[in-house]
């Protein structure tokens, strides 16, 4: 691993292009806003501001592609590129760990190990999978055969977050490019780059212009425009809750385009007395909420401890905290970097704030300012916090733990279920039934049983509730980029 001063020094040569790509080319705007980064306070880029124009051109070039090149690519040669695509990530790795870093805050030392080759790896999933995932000849009366093919939907407009800005792009562009659908990507605007320099690397990849546009800008506008836009089939979403709800109401206003949401969370952590070893489950219950620094949205940001451990166990969970290094995440020994930016630092400080009323903060608390930047937040832990309290119910997305306890089974699964959400659960025991029952009581996409936060590229992920209804990984992840296409063929 380099050093801080070596990343320093790449960091500070790097000149990244916010101008949008469409169309296989740079297309500047005629406004654009600077992308501040929260490690320096410097804006990294003048980033284009699209507006229904640049989206037009962008979705009429992806129907383009659809309708030509990328759309009539043999699927052997659909393969290989998105296989080159994948390579070159990982070429290209140093820089697209920088760019997320300092468009987000993220330790470098995990965008490098986890966000870049876990990009690449679910791309060259897909890619694999072009070739082998197949239709279906039913069960027809004899002089009919019935084909059953899954086939592109067209043109598949994506809008993520800036949590993971490269993995939540590649989560949609994975499947969405090896189904044979086009795509136009509005990545969050506060962590642009990735995405941008990702669209120059699939045109260096062999894909033809058009199959992957990136705009940029504002999600009341440019968001907006790709969820009200006619000419697009199906949009994929990561992101709140909130905003996940105005893009059903787009898709009603405009074309009844197909809509799959991955919203937020609220997600419990259950910790039961009979736990068989408390100080692995307090490690992985405080990575469960300070990993990425809270912004995560299947975050274990409730944890419920059953009283008879509750002291016990909170220490543990603290002294896991204490070892959290926060600072410049340019630093390799850094675990835990700045929020995204200020807004999300004076959010997450308010709900600090508000949860101080009502309940007890037994670590962290305070917003401190590394290397000119304020926008630092220690690992905090709420004790004491009843379920009513707005800290208790509402995704903070940021380093914020509730400890919650309860006596019975009972309530414990009462009060993990009462939420909106419904992404990610987790929970501890070293009783088989009881991982059973409960596993099957919580109403949550995913359940872990003695870990946490269980994830793999060829597993569903996705939830419940208001946390959406889209599945993500796997190769459940290719319906949602396809649709049933039925030949009825009768013969004599
Ligand atoms: P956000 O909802 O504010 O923004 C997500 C995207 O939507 C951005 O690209 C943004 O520009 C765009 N957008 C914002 N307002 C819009 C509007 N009015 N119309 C159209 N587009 C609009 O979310 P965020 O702050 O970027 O990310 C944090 C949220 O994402 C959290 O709620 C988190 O739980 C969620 N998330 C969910 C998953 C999952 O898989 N379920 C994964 C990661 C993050």
């Amino acid at each position: 691993m380099k050093s801080k001063a070596e990343w320093e020094a790449l960091a500070a040569g790097l000149k990244p292009d916010g101008r949008a790509l469409i169309d296989g080319k740079r297309i500047a705007t005629s406004t654009t806003s600077p992308d501040i980064s929260p490690v320096t306070g410097k804006s990294l880029a003048d980033v284009a501001a699209c507006g229904e124009k640049e989206v037009d051109l962008a979705v009429a070039s992806a129907r383009k592609a659809f309708d030509g090149d990328w759309g009539n690519m043999s699927p052997g040669n659909r393969k290989g590129a998105l296989q080159k695509l994948a390579e070159l990530i990982l070429a290209n790795a140093d820089e697209l760990a920088l760019l997320d870093v300092l468009d987000m805050g993220k330790p470098i030392s995990d965008a490098t190990t986890i966000d870049v080759p876990g990009s690449a790896a679910i791309l060259n999933f897909y890619a694999e999978a072009i070739d082998k995932v197949s239709g279906e000849i039913p069960t027809t009366d004899s002089g009919n055969v019935a084909l059953v093919r899954r086939v592109p939907l067209g043109v598949v407009g994506a809008v993520v977050p800036w949590n993971y800005p490269l993995e939540m792009a590649i989560w949609k562009l994975g499947p969405a490019l090896a189904a044979g659908n086009s795509v136009v990507l509005k990545p969050a605007e506060q962590s642009p780059l990735s995405s941008l320099r990702l669209a120059e690397l699939a045109i260096e990849a062999g894909l033809p212009a058009g199959a992957l546009n990136v705009v940029t800008g504002q999600g009341e506008v440019t968001g907006a425009a790709i969820g009200r836009h006619p000419d697009i089939d199906v949009l994929t979403f990561t992101g709140s809750t909130e905003v996940g709800k105005y893009f059903l109401k787009y898709s009603g206003e405009s074309n009844m385009k197909q809509v799959w949401l991955e919203c937020g969370g609220k997600s419990p952590n259950l910790v039961f007395a009979d736990t068989e070893n408390l100080q692995e489950a307090a490690e992985f219950a405080a990575r469960a909420i300070f990993f990425n620094q809270g912004e995560v949205c299947s975050a274990n940001s409730r944890l419920l401890v059953e009283r008879s451990i509750l002291d016990e166990f909170t220490k543990l969970v603290i002294s896991q905290a204490k070892k959290i290094k926060l600072g410049n995440p340019l630093d390799p020994e850094t675990t835990m970097g700045p929020l995204v930016d200020l807004n999300q630092t004076n959010r997450v400080e308010g709900f600090i704030a508000g949860g101080a009323k009502v309940a007890t903060i037994a670590h962290g608390g305070n917003r401190l300012t590394i290397d000119g930047s304020n926008c630092y937040i220690e690992p905090t832990v709420f004790t004491a916090v009843d379920t009513s309290a707005q800290i208790a119910n509402e995704e903070i997305f940021g380093p914020v733990l509730s400890v919650i306890p309860f006596d019975t089974e009972a309530e414990a699964i009462k009060i993990a279920n009462d939420s909106i959400y419904g992404l990610a659960a987790s929970v501890w025991t070293s009783n088989l039934s009881r991982a059973h029952r409960v596993s099957d009581a919580l109403h949550a996409g995913t359940v872990s049983v003695n870990t946490v936060d269980a994830l793999g590229l060829n597993i569903p992920f996705g939830g419940f509730k208001q946390s959406g209804f889209g599945r993500d990984l796997s190769l459940h992840a290719l319906e949602k980029f396809t649709g049933l296409k039925t030949t009825w063929i009768r013969y004599e």
